[in-house]
């Protein structure tokens, strides 16, 4: 499959963008190398309250194939690692909602800046509002919404390991959580 290239000039000034948002956490990876796993999609089912009631994860998203063969159309892509400690488990929603909106402006920059297969996955659920509306007709923001990375099959502990980070699972909450967000590029 034929894939647009990325020049070095415009890595550096993706760099120098990213800069300027603040982020200085992340790795640039071969998209080819994340791993899509059908575990991660029976987690999605089976044990996680969102499925059917986030309108960016499962049963709204592509299947476990298709996610996978949509990574293969990709050259180029980033991993951000945001980390955080919060003082209880509603304080998290805010958080990634304040991290998810700016991931959006710096997508948006990063398409405007002539790569028109920029596509995010959010660092965790969509979370823009408060109440999800449930499904993708009815999303309140459906220009901003975007899956998360687990939404779409990607197994982060083993894909983010295998591009250097550290990740481990985490048994309270006084532990600083890692989250992952991933940019495709070209
Ligand atoms: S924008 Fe709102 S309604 Fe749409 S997926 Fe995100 S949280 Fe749900």
């Amino acid at each position: 499959m034929a894939h647009a290239d990325l020049s070095p000039r415009m890595k550096r000034n993706l760099d120098q963008l990213f800069a300027d948002h603040g982020y200085s956490d992340y790795r640039w990876i071969d998209p080819k190398q994340i791993i899509v796993a059908q575990w991660v999609r029976m987690k999605c089912i089976y044990g996680c309250g969102e499925f059917g009631r986030s309108a960016c994860c499962p049963p709204n998203n592509p299947s476990v194939a298709e996610c996978e063969r949509f990574f293969q159309e990709y050259a180029h892509a980033v991993v951000f690692r945001f980390e955080k400690t919060v003082d209880k488990p509603e304080d998290r929603h805010a958080w990634t909602r304040k991290v998810n909106t700016g991931l959006w402006k710096l997508e948006r920059e990063v398409f405007l800046a002539g790569n028109e297969r920029a596509f995010l996955l959010y660092m965790d659920s969509c979370c823009l509002c408060k109440d999800c509306a449930g499904d993708r007709t009815s999303c309140q923001h459906p220009r901003m919404a975007r899956p998360s990375p687990e939404s779409m099959a990607v197994d982060v502990y083993s894909t983010v390991r295998r591009f250097g980070f550290s990740v481990e699972v985490r048994t309270d909450y006084d532990q600083a959580m890692s989250r992952f967000a991933f940019l495709l590029i070209v």
